[in-house]
């Protein structure tokens, strides 16, 4: 798993920040997370494949998080996409979308779907689910949580066939935590499955535009990776609250509040030059803190 600041600038982008979105690798397929102009050249420079993203997510829509989609949805078509995509975000996505295409002059030859966001899991996959929670922004705004599902153990095939468990279905209801009756004897899933071979899925929190607020709290405890924005620093403070953003300090308290282990700042304003300025405000209440650089990669578990 891996996760990629395709850009980290706010509202609009500097010589050496795109404009804010964030690109995650899990077995094979990316999922997007936002996508503003210029992050096509952004996946071309990480290796992100415009192939293996089936799942877009929208935190909002200010003009900084997806007026980028247009050209995205234009590129695959060129690349002859023929397999659905998905697009999740705040409530009028479909009509958003269709905007989008309609600037882009473009009729896709593959289905674009849309999903409106909504507080708790929206997608639920075999092996990870993703968390929409609601943020508080001038526009309705979402966060989303990616968490992997635990790796229960690894599955003693062996064990199983001198059980005496047929081949077939009865080894995936054991792999899936339930016992199995054969010829009247009951098999329990700790009796073929070594737990000393799994462990806990890892959880990253994304937290766009907001104001610090205790309403997404909940959906980012106990992350191993919070990414936050934070478009000013202390100084500036009087502009994060007009305009419904974040500090670099409120994100840490965010995550100390919330027993997050690691911090990565982004969507960082250009009014501020030095990326260690954020570190350093950032560090003061949380000490594992990093401000994201364009293209910056994370390697997670
Ligand atoms: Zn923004
Ligand atoms: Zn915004």
């Amino acid at each position: 798993m891996k996760i990629v600041f395709l850009g980290t600038s706010a509202s609009t982008p500097t010589k050496e920040r795109n404009l804010s979105s964030i690109a995650i690798r899990f077995e094979g397929e990316w999922l997007l997370f936002d996508a503003p102009e210029g992050t096509q050249r952004q996946m071309m420079k990480a290796g992100v494949s415009y192939l293996k993203i089936n799942k877009i997510f929208i935190s909002h829509f200010h003009a900084d998080h997806f007026l980028g989609l247009g050209g995205l949805l234009a590129t695959m078509n060129i690349h002859a996409r023929d397999w659905p995509l998905t697009i999740y975000g705040p409530k009028g996505v479909e009509k958003k979308v269709a905007h989008s295409l309609e600037m882009a002059m473009l009729k896709p030859l593959f289905e674009v779907k849309c999903i409106e966001a909504k507080k708790g899991v929206i997608v639920q996959e075999e092996k990870y689910s993703i968390e929409a929670f609601p943020l508080k922004h001038e526009i309705e705004c979402f966060g989303y949580a990616f968490m992997e599902k635990d790796k229960k153990g690894e599955f003693n095939r062996q064990k199983a066939i001198e059980l005496g468990i047929p081949i077939g279905p009865l080894f995936s209801e054991l792999q899936n935590g339930k016992s199995v009756r054969i010829k009247g004897k009951t098999i329990k899933p700790e009796e073929v499955m070594d737990s000393s071979k799994g462990r806990k899925g890892k959880k990253i929190s994304m937290v766009f535009d907001t104001l610090p607020s205790t309403i997404y709290h909940k959906a980012i405890q106990d992350s191993d990776i919070l990414i936050h924005e934070s478009s000013f620093l202390e100084e500036r403070k009087d502009r994060a609250e007009e305009t419904m953003h974040s500090t670099a300090l409120d994100a840490a308290l965010a995550a100390k509040k919330t027993g997050c282990k690691k911090l990565v700042l982004f969507h960082l304003s250009a009014r501020h030059k030095e990326t260690e300025k954020f570190e350093n405000e950032a560090r003061k209440e949380f000490g594992n803190s990093v401000a994201a650089t364009d293209l910056m990669e994370i390697e997670v578990g």
